[in-house]
């Protein structure tokens, strides 16, 4: 199907200023680089991603989600078919205990919510600069918390497009896994089960953490995180460090000089600099201590 005849297919199921053609995703990374999408739409209703997913379904048109876009990489070459953001979902609803947050929600904004209702639970997530979406999709933790510590549920979209919920349990997550990854699933909202708490105790935990970060993390930069899961027994950035590998620049990307788990965007970088990189770390380290690193960030779209 054509690009054009995708976005008139499109525009009857959503409105028409939510629907971009050819659109530059370096503008929704953290890394701040990737190609154009064909199609990029910003949904602000569940039952329009459903009727987005079935229309490409009949027509076998590729889906792909974005959420913040703080574990992504998006190549050069950008991404085929249609790319769903869930920034537009961004209800946040507190009930006693229990937060209700839709997927395109900040959870940055989500801990302070919980924080603002005398919630304790969330402080971990106070410096992850992910999406609700993207928190569940890849379990996000931080400082001994993680996402499984305090979701009871969450509501998703299956690929045929139908609406289901899932426990806790049936979410499966893991050391930054979850189902969702498994079965493409779209995450929809995600409900919280959080203590009360003592705001005080709760704002200083979050000082804590903020502090932590800022001294640890190159924040100044564009980046995307850590970009190597944690391999068992050892730590990706003191791998990456003993290889002599900080400040090692490709193109305009560059491991930094602050945190070695970190490739940053330094001078324009691209997609590109940022495979290589990672393909360079990856045989680097495999050389000096014999460790496979396996990325933890996701890369995908085209080459150029
Ligand atoms: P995106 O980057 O937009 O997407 C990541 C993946 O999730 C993609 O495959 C995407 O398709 C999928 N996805 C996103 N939303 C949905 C949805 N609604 N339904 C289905 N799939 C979806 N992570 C941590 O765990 N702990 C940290 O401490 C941490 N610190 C970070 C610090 C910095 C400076 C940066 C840049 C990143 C950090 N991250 C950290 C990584 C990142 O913030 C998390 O992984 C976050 O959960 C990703 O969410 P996102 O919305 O940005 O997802």
């Amino acid at each position: 199907m054509q690009v054009t005849e995708i976005y008139d297919g499109i525009s009857e199921l959503i409105e028409a200023s939510h629907i971009k053609i050819n659109e530059p995703l370096k503008k929704y990374t953290y890394t701040k680089t990737g190609g154009n999408a064909d199609i990029y739409i910003t949904p602000v209703k569940y039952s329009e991603i459903q009727k987005v997913i079935q229309f490409a379904n009949e027509h076998q048109i590729p889906v792909t989600y974005l959420g913040n876009g703080s574990n992504i990489i998006i190549r050069d070459g950008g991404i085929r078919g249609i790319v769903i953001s869930l920034l537009g979902l961004t209800e946040v609803q507190v009930e006693v205990d229990t937060i209700i947050a839709s997927s395109g929600a900040a959870i940055i904004e989500v801990s302070r919510i919980a924080r603002d209702h005398h919630l304790t639970g969330l402080e971990f997530a106070c410096g992850i600069p992910g999406s609700i979406g993207g928190a569940v999709y890849m379990n996000a933790g931080a400082y001994g918390g993680e996402v499984k510590d305090v979701i009871e549920s969450a509501t998703v979209v299956n690929q045929a497009g139908e609406i289901i919920t899932l426990t806790n349990e049936e979410l499966q997550l893991d050391y930054r896994t979850s189902i969702i990854q498994a079965e493409h699933y779209v995450v929809l909202e995600a409900t919280f089960k959080l203590e009360r708490g003592d705001i005080n105790l709760i704002q200083s935990q979050m000082d804590i953490l903020t502090e932590r970060r800022e001294d640890k993390q190159p924040l100044e930069y564009p980046s995307c995180g850590s970009v190597f899961r944690r391999p068992p027994g050892h730590f990706a950035g003191q791998l990456i460090q003993e290889a002599g590998l900080q400040g090692h620049r490709i193109g305009g990307v560059e491991v930094s000089k602050k945190h070695a788990g970190f490739i940053v965007n330094v001078n324009n970088g691209t997609a590109t600099d940022y495979e290589l990189m990672i393909a360079h770390v990856q045989k680097n380290v495999l050389e000096n201590s014999g460790i496979e690193l396996h990325p933890e960030v996701r890369v995908i779209g085209e080459k150029l």
